[in-house]
């Protein structure tokens, strides 16, 4: 998708929040723990290479991503550190990533008996997902675990960097399933017959919220981005220990200004209709720039005024009301970096019914991301 750069919206990134986020959380690791960087889905919207370059330069020691492409988008950007694809990466392109030195995950024995073949001579770094609870990949039974270990014992084509698992509830205030989950990591845990040199689990909210748990590394995702995990539509937060800055910010303009009467509607479906005269502003922001069709009727900032989105949102444009006539040119905001603000990105992801993780990496290749405060 084209960049739309001569257009007045863009994503500014603030790298100074970014840069303050990983650092606070650094402060905040355990003895021996490391902070990686979890820059998928293009660092959450936020711009992978930049966000990566800025976590490392604060300190960050790895990054993790969710497929092989974004991992190869990195190393061509010159990036050197640890790199894990937390996803499945398919067999015949685990030479591509040995030769990049890019880690991949291991979820079960037949993964590693097909991916031996494409491995000719070199050696691959792998982390061993287990299963403990989040039903998604990695080992869940202990026969598997045990042959995959038994495996891996005699075939040196692959370097076992780590093992893993992912909670599925460290962001909720009920800590039963969580524990659960440790446990049976815990488990997997006794029936190693190799020494991975990373065995981790930490998200953003098992370190924020100070789960009990041992883990060498933070796989630090949305809270770098100034996020609080903790985020159920309309739930009460869990606060972190440190306060996190949001770094992203949605803007764009009025490009067009109208007068409409009585009776006179406003997008598809004509689903607003005028009672009076009124003053209708049009911002070349739509669906197609991830800005869901959900927002009809979110307040967005106009100026210095929180204006409704009336009608439907369209592909690429959306129609504000006015408190009375403003020119074309005024900045709207969509999307404020302020978490006090009422335009903050948990208050859009709450109107839309969703989480702002969503929110965050919908936002399309088609708005440019702009970055301040770089260092
Ligand atoms: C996305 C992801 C993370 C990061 O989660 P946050 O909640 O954003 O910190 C960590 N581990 C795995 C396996 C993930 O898929």
């Amino acid at each position: 998708m084209i960049s739309g750069i001569h257009r007045p919206t863009k994503i500014l990134v603030d790298l100074a929040a970014i840069k303050s986020n990983v650092e606070n959380e650094i402060k905040n690791l355990k003895s021996g723990q490391k902070l990686w960087a979890v820059v998928k889905a293009n660092g959450y919207g936020h711009g992978s290479v930049v966000i990566s370059k800025t976590a490392i330069a604060a300190g960050a020691q790895g990054l993790c991503v969710a497929i092989l492409d974004e991992a190869i988008e990195l190393r061509k950007a010159g990036i050197k550190v640890p790199i894990l694809v937390l996803g499945i990466t398919l067999p015949k392109f685990a030479s591509l990533a040995a030769e990049n030195d890019i880690s991949l995950t291991v979820g079960d024995l037949d993964w590693l008996k097909q991916t031996s073949t494409f491995l000719s001579g070199t050696k691959l770094k792998i982390h061993l997902a287990i299963d403990s609870g989040m039903g998604r990949i990695g080992f869940n039974e202990d026969d598997a675990f045990l042959k995959a270990n038994d495996y891996l014992l005699s075939h040196p084509e692959y370097d076992v960097e780590g093992m893993f698992t992912h909670f599925s509830t460290a962001d909720c205030h009920d800590l039963e399933y969580f524990d659960s989950q440790v446990k049976k990591f815990d488990h997997f845990k006794k029936m190693l017959r190799i020494k991975p040199k990373y065995i981790h689990c930490d998200n953003s909210a098992a370190s924020l919220f100070n789960r009990q748990v041992d883990s060498d590394l933070v796989r630090y995702g949305i809270a770098m981005y100034g996020l609080n995990p903790s985020s159920a539509p309309h739930g009460i937060e869990i606060q972190p220990k440190f306060t996190l800055q949001p770094a992203l910010c949605f803007v764009s303009e009025l490009v067009f200004v109208k007068q409409i009467h009585a009776n006179n509607a406003v997008g598809y479906g004509a689903t607003f209709k005028a009672d009076t005269d009124e003053w209708i502003g049009t911002v070349p922001v739509g669906y197609a720039d991830g800005w869901q069709r959900s927002m009809q009727g979110f307040k967005v900032k106009v100026g210095d005024v929180y204006c409704p989105i009336v009608g439907r949102v369209c592909m690429d444009q959306f129609m504000v009301l006015l408190p009375e006539k403003m020119p074309v040119g005024t900045p709207v905001e969509l999307i404020s970096a302020d978490a006090k603000a009422p335009n903050n990105i948990k208050a859009v992801a709450d109107y839309a019914n969703t989480i702002h993780y969503e929110i965050a990496c919908l936002l399309s290749d088609r708005v440019p991301r702009e970055y301040l405060n770089k260092f």
